[in-house]
């Protein structure tokens, strides 16, 4: 078989996606297998290997790289994973080690990077230079393609959009700091905020729909008491899609991009109720020369964005993220 094939494996805190994709960028074969990261590094690493091996068994020789994404601060140009909290990992060689098991090229990067280059690539902003890529889900997170190429910051730490601060005195935020974006708009600050409106006793349909069992709302419950008309439910979400379309706006002031691209579990179930509130947002409060000819979509790559991704990275060995 003379096709080049890459590995690609986008590891999260939760499950680690391992996939073999062509050179454009198809996934061809998928494996998931859950991360347990509590069981410390060797023991993720070890699965690893595992899951590159069940992965391309009977396609070694096509092989042509291994692409990673991680969760985390990743120093790209020395393969290195800084600082990823949700996997208890710090400065792990993990190039280093994949390389010397596999003797193969081995780029790693930040997941939601991977994401980002995977949608400009081939996703909603395709054949754009210039865009955000905003992820919506158990956090917020993103990343920022400028004249083609990543934003990797002085110290790996670019793009990271969940962070911009919101609110001065906002709700805590998972990084310690206050009012971020991830703290207001991610899904469990909505889930959150529907809470609390019930304990206060604000009637909504949400209650039904979830049997009275508050363990059960949902940003997707949540979404679809919005379109049966349900009060409660539009003002959460309308108030999350006002925190969303704020930093929006400062995205657009600051990088005056093509296109702001939105994705993400939140994105999936309620994209198009808060896209109109971003939209409306960004309408009132954007430099009118950032917002003219903006771009604000949802994603197209779903859940494999990251994957996809991963992938890209191997396009060019000597010369990183040429779109
Ligand atoms: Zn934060």
């Amino acid at each position: 078989m003379n096709q080049k094939l890459i590995v690609g494996l986008d590891i999260g805190g939760t499950k680690i996606d391992a996939g073999i994709l062509d050179t454009s960028g198809k996934i061809l074969k998928k494996i998931r297998i859950y991360t347990e990261a509590h069981e410390g590094l060797d023991a993720v690493i070890q699965r690893i290997y595992a899951v590159i091996d069940t992965v391309t068994e009977g396609i070694k020789s096509s092989i042509c790289g291994i692409g990673i994404g991680v969760p985390g601060q990743v120093d790209v140009k020395n393969g290195i994973v800084v600082f990823a909290p949700n996997m208890g990992w710090k400065n792990v060689e993990i190039r280093k080690l994949i390389q010397e098991r596999y003797k193969l090229p081995v780029e790693i990067e930040n997941d939601a990077n991977c994401g980002a280059l995977a949608e400009a690539k081939l996703g909603a902003g395709s054949g754009i230079d210039n865009l955000v890529w905003i992820t919506v889900g158990t956090g917020v997170g993103g990343g920022i393609i400028i004249d083609g190429k990543l934003l990797q910051g002085a110290n790996f730490a670019g793009g990271e959009i969940g962070h911009m601060i919101i609110e001065e005195n906002g709700l805590v935020c998972g990084c310690g700091n206050r009012g971020c974006l991830e703290a207001l708009a991610a899904g469990p600050a909505i889930i959150r905020q529907m809470r609390g409106k019930i304990a206060t006793g604000t009637q909504t349909s949400v209650l039904r729909m979830i049997e009275g069992d508050l363990n059960k709302i949902t940003v997707e419950v949540i979404a679809m008491a919005a379109k049966e008309g349900d009060n409660l439910s539009h003002k959460v979400l309308n108030r999350a899609g006002e925190y969303l379309g704020l930093g929006v706006v400062s995205l657009a002031n600051i990088l005056n991009p093509e296109a702001i691209i939105l994705g993400g579990g939140v994105m999936e179930v309620a994209g198009h109720h808060l896209l109109k509130i971003i939209k409306d947002i960004v309408l009132k409060r954007a430099l009118s020369q950032a917002s003219k000819s903006l771009r604000i979509e949802l994603a197209m790559l779903g859940n494999d964005a990251g994957l996809i991704g991963t992938s890209l990275l191997m396009k060019q060995f000597n010369g990183r993220y040429i779109l």
